[in-house]
């Protein structure tokens, strides 16, 4: 029987690391590996006010532009502007209509005209991508905090927009500071924490590509990135009937191993710890425009398949999701099973430097109907 992860283990609260850098002062064969960690984690039922006091921890004297999404993000959005105001700091708010790069451009902006000193997001996805990338290019500070829990780059140094040229993931910095309050993360449609759920459950197969990049090709690998992404699924895993139950205990666990899997991005300085094979389906779905499924409900459907393929026990993976109420098949996805099938014959080139169980040539059109049948994923 599943228990609550709040017993087992602490609940994050307000804590301090630091940039760590291993091989500092070793000689120059020496591999120099650089880490950039948020310095401040807050997560709990009404911990927007704790914006306050981090910024005070971290000196913030200039002003500060906030940038919130249309709909429901502005509300808390509202508050955190209030909280600020309060200090004296001058705030100058933006919303992103969506994660392009012609916003990027927008916020960059907004800030040099408002000579901001620190960038914050309020909202979900397309709020924090775009300030997280804005915010690395004028190399200013930046906070993140998350209305929803639906994916892991709440926490990660990685931005996601979409281009001319369809949608790319880029090293961009992790935040500062996260502040996740659950009363408003809980709050949010339900539907967004089954995609972080998908998300999570994803590094089952992406920490087994990174393996497999590691041993069939050379790849960088760094086991406690890995173990850390594992983890999150793991853990994840075990408080399934919680989350599924939409327990306080069970939206802790999904927000606590996006944050995980944040810093396991942060140690491993890419994406890889957790994003592979299923990720690269779930590109190749948005590549091909296919259906409106969220980007977990996407990764999650593409981990069972892809377990298969890796020969692990992708009906454990299946039960996982099924028990969360997210989508195992291509119907669910909104997807006809032409679509799934393109989409896997497309995902090897999705990315041809990231090496998977996908190979360089990919599946065959054959094969990949019969992965979807025998795992269900095609009825
Ligand atoms: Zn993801």
């Amino acid at each position: 029987m599943v228990q609550g992860s709040m017993g087992r283990r602490p609940a994050i609260g307000l804590y301090r690391a630091t940039d760590i850098i291993l091989g500092a002062g070793a000689t120059c064969e020496m591999h120099i590996h650089a880490i950039n960690l948020p310095r401040f984690v807050v997560v709990g039922p009404n911990v927007l006010p704790k914006v306050t006091d981090i910024m005070t921890r971290l000196n913030v004297k200039g002003g500060v532009l906030l940038v919130s999404g249309e709909s429901y993000t502005r509300a808390p959005a509202d508050r955190v502007e209030e909280s600020i105001a309060n200090m004296g700091l001058k705030v100058m708010r933006l919303t992103a209509k969506d994660a392009t790069e012609q916003t990027v451009c927008e916020v960059e902006q907004a800030a040099c005209e408002s000579k901001s000193t620190m960038v914050i997001a309020v909202g979900g996805g397309k709020s924090i991508d775009v300030a997280k990338m804005a915010s690395n290019k004028q190399n200013l500070p930046f906070i993140s905090i998350p209305t929803s829990a639906a994916h892991d780059g709440i926490a990660s140094p990685i931005a996601s927009v979409k281009s001319t040229s369809g949608s790319v993931s880029v090293m961009a910095q992790p935040p500062m500071a996260l502040i996740a309050d659950t009363e408003i993360i809980g709050g949010a449609p339900r539907r967004f924490l089954i995609s972080g759920c998908g998300d999570i459950i994803a590094k089952y197969t992406a920490v087994r590509d990174w393996a497999l990049a590691h041993r069939l090709r050379g790849d960088y690998y760094g086991e406690y990135a890995a173990s850390l992404a594992l983890m999150s699924a793991e853990l994840v895993t075990e408080d399934i009937d919680l989350i599924a139950r939409g327990l306080d205990m069970g939206i802790h666990a999904v927000i606590e191993g996006l944050i995980s899997c944040g810093y396991a991005m942060c140690i491993a300085g890419s994406s890889r710890p957790c994003s592979g094979s299923e990720h690269l389906f779930a590109h190749a779905l948005d590549k091909i425009g296919a259906g409106r499924a969220m980007h977990g409900e996407k990764c999650g459907v593409g981990t069972i398949m892809m377990m298969y393929l890796h020969g692990g026990d992708w009906k454990s993976v299946k039960e996982v999701l099924a028990k969360v109420g997210a989508p195992t098949t291509a119907k669910q996805l909104g997807v006809t099973d032409q679509q799934l099938i393109d989409a896997l014959c497309l995902s090897h080139t999705i990315r041809p430097d990231r090496y998977t169980v996908l190979g360089e040539k990919g599946i065959s059109p054959e094969a990949a109907w019969d992965l979807a049948r025998i795992t269900g994923v095609i009825c």
